[in-house]
């Protein structure tokens, strides 16, 4: 007797059969994504985004070469191996993903793939000074200061100008250095005391409160400027010079006597932090503190650089300097610094980290 064919069996292995059909090429496709073991297609593109990427023309051979050796070692490697492809999917340049590869860790870089393309970093990384580590303290400022180009980003983060005053402070190694910088994050140890001081004379000096000191090339140059502004007529003399760390503490004390810590930190540093305890700074005056206006102010804010002083606080760099303006602070850097900060028309901070801190 014939027996009666099997209906349900067929159907169930049409439906497998189905399935794997769809199936199939699905696994093939996303098969390095689920093993990590390259296929030949794999190989292809691999070798065209390298090639693409370092500008090389590897052979087949070692590019499978290549992917051995990935494959052996740590992971890294391998996931490094993904991200050029996914970095390179989301739009990123050739010398954005070599930046990111190299200072971004792993988990940094599956950050940034998993969000959309940020142009702004494209930018950023562009520029010399770019550190990926800082990166969200340069979109924090960016967005307070959006007129900024991000290279002035870049150099205030570096200047920790984002932080509130005093945060992440550091000690200065060199205070003996006319270049010696000093900030609100930047102080001078307390026991420092500039070993060529000077006491000056009554003619370039209000002594009434005891006699000013200075460091003694600061003083010669000072007494040069004091002497050729006096042969024009024009008439100042220093008010105030060096102070220990104890006299700054002093009159940080005093000020906060009667105001509040926010007002005093204002308009007074904190002891360590004032540029008057490197020995190279003065206070002018003519009976009264001299301000923009006056014609002395004038003729030091010409002048001064050639006797090698600069205005170190001035007016509309409050943001950069984190100290309102003092037009009566003048500081001795030597004449070569000080005409390079006049003629470039930039704050001591800017110069500082611009032709001081990255030339050592
Ligand atoms: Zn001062």
């Amino acid at each position: 007797m014939k027996k009666k064919p099997n209906y349900k069996l067929r159907r169930r292995v049409a439906l497998i059969v189905l399935i794997l059909i769809i199936l199939i090429p699905i696994l093939i496709i996303n098969s390095a994504k689920i093993s990590h073991i390259p296929t030949l297609y794999k190989y292809r593109e691999y070798k065209d985004i390298v090639n693409s990427l370092y500008g090389a023309d590897f052979t087949n051979d070692e590019v499978r070469n290549l992917m051995e050796v990935l494959k052996k070692n740590k992971q890294l490697n391998e996931i490094r191996y993904d991200f050029i492809i996914e970095l390179k999917g989301k739009g990123y340049s050739k010398e954005s993903i070599n930046y990111l590869l190299i200072h971004l860790n792993r988990s940094e870089i599956t950050k940034l793939i998993s969000k959309k393309y940020d142009e702004d970093l494209e930018e950023y990384i562009k520029i010399e000074d770019f550190d990926y580590d800082k990166y969200d303290r340069y979109v924090a400022y960016q967005k307070k200061h959006k007129n900024l180009k991000k290279e002035d980003i870049i150099l205030r983060v570096e200047l920790k100008i984002d932080l509130d005053n005093y945060e992440d402070a550091e000690e200065i190694e060199d205070p003996d250095s006319l270049l010696a910088y000093v900030n609100r994050h930047r102080y001078i140890n307390k026991n420092y005391e500039p070993s060529d001081l000077v006491e000056m004379d009554d003619k370039y000096s209000n002594n009434y409160y005891g006699v000013n000191k200075l460091r003694s090339e600061a003083y010669e140059h000072f007494k040069e400027m004091v002497d050729d502004a006096n042969s024009q007529g024009i008439e100042f003399v220093a008010e105030t010079t060096y102070r220990s760390f104890d006299d700054q503490e002093t009159i940080y004390n005093n000020y906060s006597y009667e105001h509040t810590r926010e007002e005093t930190d204002k308009y007074a540093a904190r002891p360590g932090y004032s540029e008057h305890e490197l020995g190279t700074a003065i206070d002018l005056s003519n009976v009264w503190y001299i301000e923009e206006g006056d014609e002395e102010y004038e003729w030091i804010r010409k002048n001064c650089y050639k006797y090698g002083f600069i205005m170190r606080y001035k007016k509309g760099k409050e943001d950069i300097t984190k100290y309102a303006a003092e037009d009566w602070h003048i500081r001795y850097v030597g004449v070569k610094n000080a005409t390079l900060i006049h003629n470039k028309n930039i704050t001591f901070d800017e110069y500082w980290y611009k032709y001081v801190k990255k030339s050592n």
